[in-house]
């Protein structure tokens, strides 16, 4: 089983803190990952209960922790189906957040939870935080009652080029043309498919690509905002620095990637960056920040990489 809110990590691990005993709080990510995803929102509707269950459970491997489903309140209806499931000896409880975007990020929904702040070096055992998404925790359910392995998930399938937007159990493997077929295909004039999220997908050039344990959406768009606009100067306005959730200046980050300049990329904070494209969304002279500080996150590294394989600290 891996984290299904897009990431991947291994829940073997992340129930395996060196610190258990320490751990005072597991968080349930009840919140979208990105706009247009609706795939927490459905399984915590139909798999209230199994959810709940499977949450006692990994309790057991973190004694100490409180249950602290977080869910946006724009999702009512689901904080009610997981409220009748919790029952009053459950050391569980229910957080409602305000609905915004990155919520559902692991750094900004523990802030929100708990008011304690994670950096780029720390893992959320640090914080004495475990965060484990809806949608993980109906895979746990399935492994520990029904002795189901991690062999299919679910999909959520919309943009307006899709014919019947939905949400779908997929078979692991399955291709993404099926699955698309199934929407009763896209329609004419699609521009842009989206794996993951509107924010942080992938664009796909085609659909004959399998479902994996991290496909959580596909996306079909017939208009591209991003491409059909050439990125200007900037103009100074700040609004990427009002947005962005790990305080940071990205006009100037931007800066010092385009002149190759990393050391004063990670000096200037660059590591810190979550990549959720709030900054390129709100740009209006269309500059591909979120893309420049993917370039510089992966140089920093190789060059961490690099003095690492030669003995230097
Ligand atoms: S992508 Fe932009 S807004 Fe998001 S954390 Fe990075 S710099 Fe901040
Ligand atoms: S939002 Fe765009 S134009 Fe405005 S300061 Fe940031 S980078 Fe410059």
């Amino acid at each position: 089983i891996v984290g299904l809110g897009g990431a991947g990590f291994p829940t073997a691990v992340k129930l395996s803190p060196k610190n258990a005993d320490e751990v005072d709080t597991l968080i349930i990510n009840g919140c979208e990952c990105e706009p247009y995803l609706t795939v927490d929102y459905r399984i915590m509707l139909e798999k209230g209960e199994q959810i709940v269950k499977a949450v006692r459970q990994v309790q057991r491997i973190l004694p100490n922790a409180k249950a602290v489903f977080g869910i946006e309140d724009n999702k009512n209806d689901s904080i009610k189906v997981i409220k009748g499931f919790i029952k009053p000896d459950d050391n569980m409880d229910i957080c409602e957040l305000k609905t915004k975007y990155p919520q559902g990020g692991e750094r900004s929904l523990i802030y929100a939870v708990t008011g304690r702040k994670i950096n780029s070096k720390m893992l959320p055992a640090d914080a004495k935080c475990v965060v484990l998404n809806s949608s993980t925790c109906f895979a746990i359910y399935n492994a520990l009652y029904e002795n189901i392995p991690l062999i299919y998930r679910y999909m959520t399938v919309t943009g307006d080029g899709v014919n019947q937007c939905n949400n779908f159990k997929v078979p692991l493997g399955c291709s993404h043309q099926y699955v698309a077929e199934k929407c009763g295909g896209l329609k004419d004039g699609v521009v842009k498919i989206i794996s993951g999220g509107p924010m942080t997908g992938f664009a796909m050039s085609n659909l004959d690509v399998p479902v994996q344990k991290t496909s959580a959406s596909i996306l079909a768009f017939t208009e591209d905002d991003v491409a059909s606009v050439e990125a200007t100067n900037c103009i100074h306005c700040g609004r990427c620095v009002s947005v962005c959730p790990s305080n940071l200046v990205p006009q100037m980050l931007a800066k010092t990637v385009k002149r190759n300049n990393y050391s004063a990329f990670e000096d200037m904070g660059g590591m810190e960056c979550v990549q959720c494209g709030c900054c390129s969304y709100i740009c209006p002279a269309r500059i591909p920040l979120t893309h420049l500080f993917n370039v510089g996150k992966a140089e920093v590294r190789k060059e961490s990489n690099k003095q690492k394989s030669k003995g230097v600290n």
